[in-house]
């Protein structure tokens, strides 16, 4: 394997603070250095990405003083991926009264990542959550609400609290509408100038900070250079790069990728979450798969039939001939069992043969009970919206007929390696949300996205990127820069070459492509002998693109061919680090199933001796031995054991 791949020197989070773990953060925010209000005013931070993430850091700076520019590809900052998270979001206010605290947030986290996350970060975390939900009152954000007038919650996988924070099955998009208005009163105050309709094409790195980003005029093609003291990078998830999964279609690797390329480390690429509950494909023509909100299983029963290939309709199906398969399975945590763990078990039904629907790939998610207990009219209130999304997809009624599902990918918790401080190996240039790597391990747990994002943008980064920023305004920097004038070029020449190929073959048919090479060897199962496999084909594949794919149209005009194609390109070179970093890891851990290791009941089986570490990887060229920097993982609270839900 050591051709695929060099080992470099270790890799250290020199920013964590040692010490009782609850007083960490605190002892981070002291040991800061800050800015005054007066000097914040001299210095800028450009913010790429207007999601949760994007959008709380970047109205937290501006409000703070700072001189914001914030960047999205949408036509508004409303658009962000964001805006389709449906459950809820965490977080450990315990007004359940059932046992919830910070701790206990901590450790359902650290486990349900299977033990691939670090301490520090993700006690902060439990610590912040608490404060999101006040912020996101204090907005407005119209939470669920109990009769009593305190705010409800509800369960989420691999929890035996209910400290789940909801909006029906709106959670993201009132929650990006809160961070949306303090955007915009930011904008409207002046501290932020918003970029909507502009594409990052990369990252402007000189004498080793960051400095800037290029951008791609979306509408009129131009491609223009904005500087500053500090880059944010908040631009999200790449599940997309399985073509097929539930993200938004223009949810990409771009930004990451251009800053890996320039130096920032990649970690953990290939911690991928396959979430369970998807609508099932229908059909090759299919470009985007629909997520079933994991709230669903709060009161939704989970099962498939005994017998195999048991075609009758589910409701002829007696209750003796059916298998609750996670309660029988899993009876402490039933139907709430971590992602990964369901996602798997009906991999596993379903390769029994006992899947339902088309293709036998589906098991039923049940509400048949549920409405007998709790009437038709709870059951509507709780999940009308998602029970009519259904319906309009499938064609079914799901108050009348079990739901299908089936798992999709959702989720990375791969991305840019970043310090407790959440800025990369490249000084000053900082990522948060869903493009960094740093709390959720090698499996997220349901609600913990909606968490991250917010307390990445509204309270860590506020409070530790002036520490960076103490030591600006940097020295002024502009387009005739030679490093800035070779990025510039290195743009152009690549949108030209993508336009001059005419080829024969579309952009999306490449991605297809791609997206099966990843499903079938770096998906919910993943072989030694697979991903050897999978690298060829995807090398292959890259090739195949730069000299044959066909890319309509001009660069100065809105091309949306053109912007497929530069973020496809990109696909092609994540894909093979993704796969390099699935075979390097020779253990099972959360969403990386490795088939040759498993427990005699086809458990993830991790090897905590061996890999017991964050896989940090520096880019050396397309094609070219990636250098894997290990960040060893310590555990000083949580005793690092088998995952049990059962
Ligand atoms: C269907 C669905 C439901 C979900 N439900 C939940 C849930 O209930 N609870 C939960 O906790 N999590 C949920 N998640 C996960 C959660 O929604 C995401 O992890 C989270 O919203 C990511 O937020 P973000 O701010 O990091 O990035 P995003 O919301 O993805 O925003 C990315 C931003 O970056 C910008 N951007 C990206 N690249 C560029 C570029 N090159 N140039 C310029 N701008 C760029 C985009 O324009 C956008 O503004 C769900 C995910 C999905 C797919």
């Amino acid at each position: 394997m050591t051709e695929l791949y060099t080992e470099g020197a270790p890799i250290r989070d020199e920013k964590a603070p040692d010490g009782p773990i609850a007083e960490r953060w605190d002892k981070r925010r002291f040991s800061a250095r800050l800015v005054n209000p007066a000097n914040r005013r001299k210095l800028s931070i450009i913010i790429v990405g207007t999601g949760l993430a994007g959008a709380s850091a970047a109205a937290t700076l501006g409000e703070a003083g700072y001189n914001i520019k914030s960047f999205c590809y949408q036509d508004s900052p409303r658009r962000a991926h964001s805006i389709a998270a449906q459950g809820g979001i965490n977080a450990a206010k315990n007004y359940r009264n059932d046992g919830d605290s910070i701790y206990r947030l901590f450790y359902d986290t650290v486990k349900g990542g299977d033990y691939r996350a670090r301490e520090s970060n993700v006690y902060r975390l439990a610590q912040v959550s608490v404060e999101i939900i006040d912020q996101c009152v204090a907005q407005g954000v119209p939470f669920a609400r109990e009769y009593g007038g305190l705010l409800d919650n509800r369960s989420f996988g691999g929890v035996q609290v209910s400290r789940t924070f909801y909006a029906r099955g709106q959670t993201g998009q009132q929650l990006l509408l809160g961070a949306y208005q303090a955007l915009e009163r930011q904008v409207a105050a002046g501290t932020v100038e918003m970029y909507t309709s502009h594409e990052m094409l990369d990252l402007i790195v000189v004498d080793g900070r960051a400095r800037g980003i290029i951008v791609r005029d979306m509408v009129t093609g131009e491609i223009e250079t904005h500087f500053a003291d500090a880059v944010v990078l908040a631009t999200g998830g790449y599940g997309n790069v399985f073509f097929l999964s539930t993200n938004a279609m223009g949810s990409n690797v771009t930004a990451i990728w251009r800053a890996h390329r320039k130096g920032a480390f990649f970690a953990n690429p290939c911690f991928t979450q396959i979430h369970p509950t998807c609508i099932p494909v229908s059909g090759t023509y299919q470009s985007k798969l629909t997520l079933m909100s994991e709230s669903l299983r709060n009161d939704g029963r989970i099962w498939v039939p005994k017998k195999k290939g048991d075609t009758r309709d589910p409701r002829d199906i007696p209750e003796e001939e059916r298998d609750y398969y996670l309660e029988r399975m899993y009876p402490a945590f039933g139907n709430l069992v971590p992602r990964d763990i369901a996602s798997r078990a009906a991999k596993r039904v379903c390769d029994e043969g006992r899947g339902v629907g088309p293709g036998g790939l589906g098991v039923y998610l049940d509400f048949a009970d549920a409405i007998k207990r709790m009437g038709r009219d709870a059951v509507e209130a709780k999940y009308g919206n998602l029970f009519d999304m259904y319906e309009r997809i499938t064609g079914e009624n799901p108050y009348e007929v079990p739901m299908r599902i089936y798992p999709a990918v959702h989720y990375t918790m791969g991305g840019l390696w970043v310090d407790y401080d959440l800025q990369s190996t490249i000084p000053g240039l900082f990522v948060i949300g869903e493009a960094n790597f740093s709390d959720h391990g090698a499996n997220r747990l349901g609600a913990s996205a909606l968490m991250q994002g917010l307390a990445d943008g509204y309270f860590v980064l506020p409070n530790t990127i002036n520490d960076y920023l103490a030591d600006g305004p940097f020295e002024k920097i502009d387009e005739n820069h030679p490093e800035v004038k070779e990025a510039v070029e290195g743009v152009r020449a690549r949108l030209e070459k993508l336009l001059s190929i005419n080829g024969s073959r579309t952009v999306d048919s490449f991605h297809r492509e791609l997206g099966k090479i990843m499903w079938d060897y770096c998906g919910m199962e993943r072989t030694e002998e697979g991903l050897r496999k999978a690298i060829t084909l995807i090398r292959e594949l890259r090739d195949e693109f730069w000299r044959d794919v066909k890319v309509t149209g001009v660069n100065e005009e809105l091309n949306q061919t053109l912007e497929r194609a530069h973020r496809v390109a990109d696909f092609m070179e994540l894909a093979e680090l993704m796969c390099i970093d699935a075979l390097h890891r020779r253990e099972s851990c959360g969403g990386h199933f490795r088939a040759e290791s498993q427990t005699e009941d086809g458990e993830a089986l991790r090897h905590d001796d061996e890999f017991a570490y964050v896989a940090a990887w520096e880019f050396t060229g397309v094609g070219e031995p990636p250098v894997l920097h290990k960040e060893a993982l310590e555990y000083e609270y949580v005793e690092m054991k088998q995952r049990s839900y059962k």
